[in-house]
């Protein structure tokens, strides 16, 4: 969902992605602070010919300023991830702010993590206006610095909702999970995030603010797949990883043409491909990595797929081992926007993949399983 975004820069190796959805945010933005702008400078009294640039002018100011101070926030969970030594995999500014694609399998730190983007929020907003009190006079770059930091303080109050995935409703698991366990923390968390989407939607609607019922939805969106997540981690846990991955794999030298490995695969109905090769040119042949039929399929649509398939390894994609817990492979899968995570024996070779099928074929059939013990135990029953 956050996967699609174009990276601008990076700052501490963190890719700084602008997704498509900003094109259409950034006008908005601008026309909702040059209204906000108009009305703070009406309520200061700052006269005409104090204003110096035109409203307008000043709404671009003010809404530039507001991009960089999410840009800002969202660098803060990131930063403190990274000193908490998670790692963080990019942080895409979209229409509805920012998103941290940050590995939080930490409980611990979570509600820390989740904290420092609001606390900066505070902090640019405090600044802001220690700046307005500074500066003399009603003018309107006094106007603007008093928007700038009413707006980032109602930035870091709104994210300390209570509504998972925003940040206080992690903030609210990170400490919940302490005193109940990370399992009931999740529901816990994920159900009140569910019902302050319900609120925020109705708010949203009686006051015809679509960006509020947007933020509804994609909370309650949230809330749910986290719950699906922790659900499908239930049902799979205690079983090794081994018995949820698809072993069709099928092999491919590196210097092959992508697309004659994709019609391979296609043929013998084949998960993804190893791919052997010498490291460097004149070494004996090793296994380099392992390329999915997912992989292949994105690279086409993007117009990327490269000429061969050493190009096509994808460095990224998260390991599990064949013996480690089916749960874990949920996390790694979700953690990424791979679609597919390789599992790996005691050798470190490659054995097979798993991919959402995998996992949406094993859940199924444990239900069945789990369901057909029920109705034994019921059957069964004597008397
Ligand atoms: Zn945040």
């Amino acid at each position: 969902m956050f996967s699609q975004g174009v990276t601008v820069f990076t700052i501490r190796g963190i890719p700084i992605k602008l997704h498509i959805s900003l094109l259409l945010f950034i006008p908005y933005l601008a026309f909702v602070a040059t209204t906000q702008f108009s009305s703070i400078a009406a309520a200061l009294g700052v006269p005409e010919e104090t204003m110096q640039l035109p409203p307008l002018v000043w709404g671009i100011i003010l809404a530039l300023g507001l991009f960089c101070s999410i840009l800002a926030h969202e660098l803060a969970h990131s930063l403190v991830a990274l000193r908490k030594g998670l790692r963080v995999r990019a942080i895409t500014l979209m229409m509805l702010g920012g998103v941290s694609q940050i590995e939080d399998d930490d409980p611990d730190h979570e509600a820390w993590i989740a904290f420092a983007g609001p606390l900066m929020s505070f902090g640019i907003a405090a600044m802001a206006y220690l700046a307005y009190l500074l500066a003399s006079g009603p003018s309107g770059v006094s106007a603007t610095l008093l928007a700038f930091s009413l707006t980032n303080l109602v930035l870091g109050v709104f994210n300390l909702l209570p509504a998972f995935p925003m940040d206080g409703g992690r903030v609210l698991r990170g400490l919940l999970s302490r005193r109940i366990g990370r399992e009931r923390a999740t529901q816990v968390a994920t159900s009140v995030g569910k019902g302050m989407a319900v609120l925020l939607g109705l708010g949203g609607i009686l006051s015809f603010n679509l960006i509020l019922l947007f933020i509804a939805v994609f909370v309650y969106m949230g809330a749910t797949a986290e719950q699906a997540r922790l659900g499908a981690q239930a049902i799979l846990r205690g079983m090794p990883v081994a018995r949820l991955m698809t072993d069709r794999l099928g092999e491919a030298r590196a210097d092959e043409s992508a697309p004659a490995v994709a019609e391979r695969l296609l043929r013998h109905n084949l998960a993804g491909a190893r791919v052997v090769g010498p490291l460097r040119p004149g070494d004996l042949d090793r296994e380099l990595g392992v390329v999915t039929a997912w992989d292949l399929g994105r690279m086409a649509e993007r117009g990327e797929l490269p000429l061969t398939m050493a190009a096509a390894i994808r460095s990224d994609l998260p390991r599990v081992h064949a013996r480690d817990d089916a749960s874990h492979s949920i996390d790694a899968l979700t953690a990424g926007d791979t679609g597919a995570v390789a599992v790996l024996d005691e050798t470190e070779h490659v054995v097979g993949l798993v991919t959402p099928a995998e996992i949406q074929r094993a859940m199924a059939l444990l239900g069945a399983v789990q369901a057909g013990a029920r109705h034994l135990g019921v059957a069964g029953r004597p008397g």
